[in-house]
């Protein structure tokens, strides 16, 4: 192979590590590096700790610097130049250098595009605002540290809901400023499904964090000091800061005018070797669009772990080597506050959508032994293929040990493995870490259980359409936890007296059990069930995800 000219546009997740890659694959290759801000290689996720000053230092954020990248890897790295018109037939791009203020030509081999996704501002009254921002990279972080350093302001909202909203909301609070979200969704973070998010909701409340939800700003309207933002339901709120967090849209315009071909979400379209509809033109990263791993669906993926990846499959495949990129299972997860949210692959709503059978347990186990100090929840939904109990996805809310638990589940679903798979997974154990049967088998057994059918269920959201005649409702909790609170119409008959009090139950109705968890409630079935109760189902999740 000849001498290869490679140019990259964007140089910081992908484009960065297309670079580096391509240099460690070719000594020869020319590879100019165009990024059109002042930093490459920084770090994204970082930025709402340096608001919050949990990073405290300004160069921790830099994980590279343009003089030592292109002296370690011999790149000639451009910044304040932009990439700002691409002619795939003459194979050649048109640069702004923004410094020298002039516009120049370079020519290309093969083009890398990684020029990632800009925040989504809508058109709103008021919105250009001076107390208004949204945090994408550097320069909008030290504008923000700035501002919050320099006016002191009391009440921030924050729209949008998302990890980054969320994120930002936990650091500025940190900074002891009082903090408002509004989301349009009836939860926060999207991709989680609803009885998930309202343990976040309940946490957010714990930590004085106003909630709006199903709610959307109207406007903005400048006071003499502070900002009145309006809501759709009439609400009004007052605020010295706004964050707008409500997602992202990939950078397509260079593509597009360029003629590439974009894909049905609005990313730019690659084929699995991550090229475009120009085979010498590569993208990667926020700006394409990619296939769902599952269901091999059309999805924008914005995360940091799939752009880096693709980076480095894009730049094998740039020097000659046909490497293709699986797609994107979602892997993803966050800090709130005391709380760490996790998820992996498809949530409900895609399953529906996408019309996959499934079915769905819930479990709240221990992150370690119970009796090992320390112990905190941890809430696993599982959601599997209701025929052969493929896992589909899976979300975790918890203190402690989500990571781990949601790694062995990432892990799980890209090598196809199904919830019997999950029941024999030997996972490290000592009592600080785990139990003997981790949070994972036990999701595992719960989800098994539901598919062999040793124990049927039902779920929080079908307690309402329970019918009185038909439908007996059954706590098997302690007295003193059915006193404390239980789902309406619900007799209490402890587990531990159940043997001796089933003939208080008539085999005419639907039993319909549940406990805390659902663990007592499962016992429960196995009773009733040996006893020849043929109707009988246990709450999953137990009153824990009903309430
Ligand atoms: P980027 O990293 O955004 O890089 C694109 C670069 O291209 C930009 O620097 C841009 O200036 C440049 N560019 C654009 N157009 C041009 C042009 N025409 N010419 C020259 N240069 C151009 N992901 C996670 O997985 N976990 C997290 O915890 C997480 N936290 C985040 C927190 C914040 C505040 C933000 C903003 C993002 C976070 N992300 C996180 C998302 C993650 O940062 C992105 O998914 C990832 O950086 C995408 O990489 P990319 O290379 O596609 O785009």
């Amino acid at each position: 192979m000849g001498k290869q000219k490679i140019i990259i546009v964007g140089g910081v997740a992908g484009g960065a590590t297309a670079a580096a890659r391509l240099r460690r694959l070719d000594e020869q290759a020319e590879i100019i590096l165009f990024e059109k801000g002042e930093y490459i290689s920084f770090a994204n996720c970082g930025l709402p700790y340096y608001i919050g000053e949990v990073i405290k230092d300004k160069e921790a954020l830099l994980v590279q610097t343009p003089e030592k990248m292109g002296q370690r890897f011999n790149l000639d790295i451009r910044i304040h130049s932009e990439v700002t018109k691409i002619e795939p037939a003459e194979k050649k791009v048109t640069v702004y250098d923004s410094q020298r203020k002039k516009h120049y030509e370079e020519v290309y081999d093969k083009l890398i595009l990684a020029p990632g996704a800009e925040p989504v501002k809508p058109n709103l009254p008021g919105i250009n605002s001076k107390k208004i921002f949204t945090l994408r990279n550097v320069p909008d972080t030290y504008r923000i540290k700035d501002y919050v350093d320099n006016q002191k302001p009391e009440h921030a909202v924050i729209v949008g809901a998302g990890f980054i909203g969320l994120e930002v909301a936990e650091n500025l609070h940190h900074l002891g400023v009082k903090v408002s979200i509004v989301e349009l969704a009836d939860h926060v973070i999207g991709p989680l499904d609803l009885e998930m998010a309202t343990l976040v909701h309940q946490h957010l409340q714990a930590k004085n964090i106003k909630l709006y939800l199903q709610d959307g700003v109207k406007s903005f309207t400048e006071n003499q000091s502070h900002l009145e933002v309006d809501l759709q339901s009439g609400k009004r709120l007052k605020a010295d800061l706004v964050i707008m967090g409500i997602g992202v849209k990939p950078e397509t315009k260079l593509a597009k005018e360029a003629g590439l071909q974009l894909g049905q979400t609005g990313g730019i379209l690659v084929n699995e070797y991550l090229e475009t509809s120009d085979p010498h033109i590569y993208a990667v990263g926020d700006a394409i669009e990619v296939t769902e791993f599952i269901s091999r669906q059309p999805r924008l993926m914005p995360l940091a772990g799939p752009a880096n990846k693709q980076g480095r499959i894009a730049a094998n495949n740039v020097y000659g080597k046909k490497e293709q990129y699986h797609g994107v299972l979602g892997t993803a997860i966050a800090k709130i506050f005391d709380l760490t949210v996790a998820l992996v692959g498809n949530n409900e709503p895609n399953l529906i959508q996408r019309q996959i059978p499934y079915e769905k347990s819930f479990t709240h186990s221990g992150s370690h032994a119970a009796y090992y100090p320390g112990a905190l929840p941890l809430s696993i939904k599982l959601l599997f293929h209701r025929e052969n109990g493929s896992i589909l996805g899976a979300q975790i809310v918890g203190f402690a040990g989500v990571d781990k638990r949601i790694d062995v589940l990432a892990t799980a679903l890209q090598a196809k493995m199904s919830v019997f798979d999950l029941e024999k997974l030997e996972l490290a154990y000592a009592p600080p870490f785990s139990s003997a049967k981790d949070p994972i088998n036990i999701a595992g057994y719960t989800a098994a259980n539901i598919l062999k059918e040793d124990a049927r269920i039902f779920h929080w959201n079908e307690v309402t359409e329970l019918n009185p005649e038909k439908d007996l409702l059954i706590d098997v909790r302690t007295p003193e936890e059915f006193a404390l609170g239980s789902i309406a119409r619900a007799i209490n008959i402890p587990i531990d007296d159940l043997r001796e009090r089933t003939s208080e139950i008539s085999k005419d109705k639907n039993i319909h059990l549940f406990c805390q968890v659902g663990l007592r409630g499962y016992t429960a079935y196995r009773i009733l069930a040996q006893q020849g109760f043929t109707n009988i189902k246990n709450l999953s999740g137990g009153y824990k995800t009903y309430q």
